[in-house]
């Protein structure tokens, strides 16, 4: 028998107000899969399909993709997947790809710029998880979208791709990563079905601080208030359009930063398997009310020590 405390991960998110959290699970392979079902996680909230060209000679072809996104499908049992698109440069480096070495690498051809330079690549992806859709609910989500422009062609692909299958259509949505998305996301919303937001590359992009440079490593926090006014932009402009936003970022699996993002209005938390239990436990503890009371705090701090130092208001709406 187990115990309630071990069951509770099984139940959702409600906070004490009842307004409900999504918690769902970041992961990078099928194992992961049926792992962040077991610990409580209500689908999958961004596979990391990188990790699936990582450590070997050549890149997954098409079947291959397909036979690893439907044990996927499978583990998760009718709960959700979004699937990214290869999300390859920055840190993630293949060597069988043999690209260029950059000076710059997280502002060059990585995420969805070098998918359109690289048919190749991205074609047979989207065929698979096209695929993939047939046995599960599957979302499909771009990474590193910086312009309208790279949105649209990244759509028109996927669209030609899946009138040659014949396939129905699936939920598209991108990552919010990159500053000048967040700015322009009016306009992006109008084209997807979600926003998912990147905090780790977000952060390193507003701040201009390397996400692994080891003395920034600790000043590179997603909770600095200039991360948060991003965020809270994207969340006013994806209300606006009628979309839903969620954040996959590191800060989604922080205790205090799983309050603020649910009280800036964030509607689907992605962490690592094991926050899955802790962010659920943590988040019904509270009411939406102290949240946002929280979340406008944070959204007024001028340094994110100000930020760090905010203790959960009393509750304003408690019976
Ligand atoms: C992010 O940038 O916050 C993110 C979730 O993607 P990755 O860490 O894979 O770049
Ligand atoms: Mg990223």
């Amino acid at each position: 028998r187990r115990s309630a405390e071990a069951l509770a991960c099984y139940q959702p998110a409600i906070l004490r107000d009842g307004h409900r959290v999504e918690v769902v699970a970041n992961i990078g392979n099928a194992v992961e899969a049926a792992q962040a079902v077991d610990a409580g996680a209500e689908g999958i909230g961004l596979l990391r399909t990188e990790f699936l060209f990582l450590q070997r000679a050549t890149p997954p072809d098409e079947d291959e993709q397909f036979d690893a996104y439907h044990t996927m499908t499978r583990a998760l049992n009718g709960l959700p997947l979004i699937i990214r698109t290869l999300d390859i440069g920055g840190d993630k480096e293949v060597p069988y790809l043999s690209l260029p070495a950059e000076q710059n690498p997280f502002l060059g051809m990585r995420g969805i710029r070098l998918c359109l330079e690289r048919p190749d690549l991205f074609r047979p992806q989207l065929r698979a998880i096209y695929r993939a859709a047939a046995t599960g609910p599957v979302r499909i989500m771009f990474p590193m979208i910086a312009t309208l422009d790279e949105l649209l062609v990244a759509k028109a692909m996927a669209e030609e791709v899946r009138q040659e299958l014949n396939a129905p259509k699936v939920e598209i949505g991108i990552m919010i990563e990159v500053p000048s998305a967040v700015l322009m996301a009016p306009e992006l919303a109008r084209h997807v079905d979600f926003f998912s937001i990147g905090t780790n590359d977000l952060t390193q992009y507003v701040l201009a601080m390397d996400r692994l440079h080891p003395s920034l490593a600790r000043q590179a926090d997603a909770l600095h208030p200039a991360v948060l006014r991003m965020i809270d932009l994207t969340v006013k402009a994806a209300r606006a359009n009628g979309i839903w936003v969620g954040v996959c970022g590191g800060i989604a699996g922080d205790p205090k930063g799983a309050a603020i993002l649910t009280g800036i209005g964030v509607a689907e938390l992605s962490v690592s398997i094991p926050s899955v239990a802790a962010i659920k436990a943590k988040l019904r503890l509270h009411t939406l009310a102290e949240c946002r009371a929280l979340a406008g705090a944070a959204l007024q701090a001028a340094t994110t020590a100000e930020v760090r130092a905010l203790s959960m208001p009393a509750s304003l709406a408690v019976a």
